[in-house]
């Protein structure tokens, strides 16, 4: 078995998320008490939010890439990011840190590939939904990626970093974001992102009509199947 490197804390609620799914994975597929090998980091999510709030790219690379490094050091074979956002400096953690990255836009492009998704909502923070970083990726593969428009994304990223990253699950926000998807669903989309590994705490695909592509899970299920594949 591979050992997955999490970069984690991102926040720590959705680094709880990716724990349980990637042990039941392995559980499941080697049964009795197996479970995964893993190593994981978990900074101070504060000090990161700040330096996204001011713009600091730069500093939020070198933040991660510390800890990159450090579970390079303690003997990761590949490292997943556990949250939509921190891909933005994914090219810079890249190059800095000798281990294979599974990113997770690639991973949740190839769940929709198989549904025949063509065209798809996004919801996220406001840096994935208006940086090119991740929707250009998924629109490079041919889906083609709505959005909310700029007061929901301003909303739905006050949702994730004042609620839910905070460990705040309150019922009239998911109303809000139940909301949000419905327009996008009135214009044309086939299926939801869940673009922020926050966001199944509080949509269930059982809320909507459209298929939910959840990162989180998503992404912690493809690196626990890396972590078992030959
Ligand atoms: N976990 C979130 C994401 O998937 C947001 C927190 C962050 O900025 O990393 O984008």
């Amino acid at each position: 078995m591979k050992i997955i490197g999490l970069l984690g804390g991102m926040s720590w609620e959705s680094t709880v998320t990716y724990y349980r799914i990637i042990n039941e994975y392995v559980q499941k597929q080697l049964g009795g008490v197996h479970s995964a090998k893993m190593v994981i980091t978990s900074g101070d999510f504060a000090e990161l939010a700040a330096m996204q709030e001011r713009g600091d790219w730069d500093q939020a690379a070198a933040w991660l890439t510390e800890q990159a490094q450090a579970l390079k050091a303690a003997g990761a074979d590949f490292m997943i990011i556990g949250a939509n956002t921190m891909h933005k400096v994914a090219p810079q953690l890249q190059a800095a840190v000798d281990l294979p990255l599974l990113h997770i836009a690639d991973a949740t492009i190839a769940e929709l590939q198989k549904a025949n998704i063509t065209r798809v909502g996004l919801l996220g923070t406001k840096y994935t939904l208006t940086q090119a970083f991740y929707k250009d990726r998924i629109a490079a593969a041919g889906i083609n990626v709505l959005l909310p428009d700029a007061a929901g994304i301003e909303t739905v990223n006050k949702i994730i970093y004042d609620e839910l990253c905070a460990g705040k699950i309150l019922p009239a926000s998911k109303q809000i974001l139940l909301k949000e998807i419905t327009k996008m669903q009135a214009q044309g989309a086939q299926g939801i992102i869940l673009g922020c590994t926050e966001l199944d705490l509080q949509v269930k695909p059982e809320d909507t009509q459209l298929p939910v592509f959840d990162t989180t899970e998503i992404h912690a299920l493809a690196a626990a199947a890396r972590a078992l594949a030959d």
